[in-house]
């Protein structure tokens, strides 16, 4: 199997595996008990909690531990203040879309904030945002189907300048380029595990200190009260290795899957009618949507599949529909364009060898 779908969740790391295994076998004490059985598991929890942060360039008393970047993203939007309107990109993930548009249906305004032909955010869009002043703009750091990366930095600047709350989606952006909480200057973050080599099922959301975070599940007040629930041991170890991991070999990772990207690139343009989605923008090193003339991406991902080769296809299709991507029709990419999308993610255990034997696939189906 060639595997090119690290966008849609990764493989778990050895060595993460192994950080998580004692915590499913010996290690089974409830990290509230007081006795050292107990004890021991809820400094393992500490420990996670050291590696997450240390990613990010945060305290540890900033991070609360999730069920993955759906919770971490309806955590944040629920921060917003009764009465206050929120603003969130339109290529958002689903798990800021979907609280986004139920916070509307209770009342508050909502804005989306439009994107350009390469699926960026313009400073105009900034300044009429800033304008509607609303209580919570939520714009991700990086778009799990293009790669297109926001300059969050120099927006989130402006917008707590206004007194706005900012959050960010770094789910996608996490261990495949530097993501420095204070250096984007943003108020929450979300991350998930299970998109760098940890486990699925956890996640984080981080917070700048002052910020009143309204937990969305109360009960037995772990996680200093804002995420009640027995914790996920094992995956919240797993969670921090892969951070520690992530970290460590942030720079050679990206350095790889940027090789790796551009000879696939390269391979492509000789496939006549093909197009590379924002192609003019940042994008991240691992990430390419592509997109052939006529050809429809879903159809084209189950001929792949055959090949025993995994991509995915930019449509919504879990309506049963095929629906073109919100995301490149957001972009202003007309609807037949759309359809034909598949997304390509490498990762770090993907070689030239499956790049070149990929292309040589794709050729081979004559399209
Ligand atoms: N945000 C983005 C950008 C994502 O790509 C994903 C997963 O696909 C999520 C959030 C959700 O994360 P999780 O699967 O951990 O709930």
């Amino acid at each position: 199997m060639i595997y090119l779908d690290h966008n849609a969740t990764t493989p778990i790391d050895d060595r993460v595996l192994d950080a998580m295994l004692p915590f499913l076998t010996t290690f089974y004490g409830n990290p509230s008990s007081l006795y050292r059985h107990g004890r021991v598991v809820s400094s393992a929890i500490d420990a996670a909690r050291e590696q997450v942060s240390a990613l990010i360039g945060v305290q540890p008393a900033q991070v609360v531990f999730t069920s993955g970047g759906t919770e971490a993203n309806n955590m944040a939007l629920a921060i917003l203040p009764s009465q206050a309107g929120l603003a969130v990109s339109a290529t958002e993930h689903p798990s800021v879309i979907e609280p986004a548009l139920q916070l509307k249906s209770r009342g508050h305004e909502l804005a989306m904030i439009n994107v350009d032909a390469n699926g960026l955010i313009t400073q105009e869009t900034i300044d009429e945002i800033i304008r509607l002043k609303p209580g919570l703009v939520s714009i991700m750091l990086a778009n799990n189907e293009t790669g297109v990366v926001q300059d969050i930095a120099r927006y989130a600047r402006q917008l707590r300048e206004h007194g706005i709350i900012v959050h960010t989606d770094a789910v996608q952006a996490l261990g495949k380029i530097p993501v420095d909480f204070k250096q984007l200057a943003v108020h929450l973050m979300s991350l998930s595990s299970h998109k760098i080599y940890g486990p699925k099922g956890c996640g984080a959301l981080a917070f700048e200190k002052g910020v009143t975070i309204n937990p969305i599940l109360l009960g037995g007040g772990q996680e200093q009260g804002l995420r009640a629930g027995t914790e996920n041991v094992a995956a919240i170890v797993g969670f921090g290795k892969a951070a520690e991991l992530a970290r460590i070999e942030l720079a050679e990772r990206s350095e790889h899957l940027l090789k790796l990207k551009t000879a696939l690139e390269n391979g492509l343009t000789e496939i006549p009618g093909l197009t590379i989605f924002a192609q003019q923008a940042k994008r991240l090193p691992n990430t390419l949507q592509i997109g052939i003339h006529g050809i429809d991406g879903e159809m084209l991902l189950m001929k792949l599949d055959k090949k025993d080769i995994c991509v995915s296809s930019g449509s919504a299709c879990a309506s049963g529909e095929n629906e073109p991507s919100p995301v490149l029709t957001a972009m202003g990419i007309k609807s037949d364009h759309a359809k034909s999308a598949i997304r390509i993610s490498l990762g770090k255990a993907n070689t030239e060898a499956e790049i070149f034997e990929f292309i040589k696939q794709l050729k081979s189906l004559n399209l």
